[in-house]
């Protein structure tokens, strides 16, 4: 949604309106394990953003058209409460939820073990339940916890974050004002294990230097990320992060 509204004076004394350093991340805060009903899920608070996700399966795979003779699918969903944005927004699935199910179900399936389950699925429920920017990033860092604590055999657990640019400044993770008026956001998802690239997304206009700063930027912030995922899961199931 990046407008690219350069009356806002975004940094100002190198801090940020939110009073972060340009390489800051907002704080984050994730719980492994929070639903019941699931067979495997995570809470997920990042800034002003919290999202539920919730995992089961591997189930029969519906509709059966949809069914992978030799592995499973992901079938992930994201949508938004309601109540998550400041004007109500309408319930339901729309053509941004759809998308953004879309992406995080193609890089989950870079890392689920789907091979192992023919003619199954695996379902990820990603509820946004306040949205401050960044949801789909949250969302997918959720998503791959959820998995994890649900036991389904992964090759690594996935962390996604953005970058972007304001003021003419690169910076990370931007906040809810810094995405809607400033000038480029590209979240950005990756296997750690690897460093394979499993999610890649550029909304605004950056020159290729700028491009390469945010990206090494994002792919900073994906690392720490990866670590409190890893936290999250070990203070549920002991072992060390
Ligand atoms: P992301 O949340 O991944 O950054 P977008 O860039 O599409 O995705 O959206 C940025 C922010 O705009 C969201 O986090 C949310 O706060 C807000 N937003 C998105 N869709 C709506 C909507 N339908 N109504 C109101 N606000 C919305």
């Amino acid at each position: 949604m990046a407008g690219g509204n350069s009356d806002i004076e975004f940094i100002k004394k190198g801090k940020r309106l939110d009073g972060r350093k340009p390489d800051e991340l907002r704080e984050v805060r994730i719980e492994a394990g929070v639903l019941n009903r699931a067979d495997g899920s995570c809470y997920l608070e990042w800034g002003n953003n919290k999202v539920y996700a919730g995992v089961f399966g591997p189930i029969e795979c519906h509709p059966r058209h949809k069914q992978q003779q030799d592995r499973a699918i992901v079938q992930a969903r994201y949508t938004m409460a309601p109540f998550s944005v400041n004007d109500r927004k309408r319930p339901g699935y729309d053509r941004r939820s759809s998308e953004i199910s879309y992406i995080t179900s193609q890089a989950l399936e870079r890392v689920v073990m789907v091979e192992l389950f023919p003619r199954a699925a695996i379902r990820v429920d990603m509820q946004v339940v306040e949205a401050h920017a960044g949801t789909r990033c949250a969302a997918l860092t959720a998503a791959s916890v959820a998995l994890a604590d649900a036991g389904i055999p992964m090759r690594d657990i996935i962390p996604s974050c953005a970058a972007g640019k304001v003021s003419d400044t690169v910076v990370l993770d931007l906040n809810k004002e810094e995405d809607n008026y400033g000038q480029a956001d590209l979240p950005l998802a990756i296997v750690p294990s690897t460093g394979e690239v499993v999610l890649l997304q550029l909304d605004g206009h950056l020159t290729p230097d700028e491009f390469e700063q945010a990206f090494d930027l994002a792919y900073k912030g994906c690392m720490d990320l990866y670590d409190i995922q890893r936290a999250a899961l070990a203070n549920r199931y002991g072992g060390s992060a």
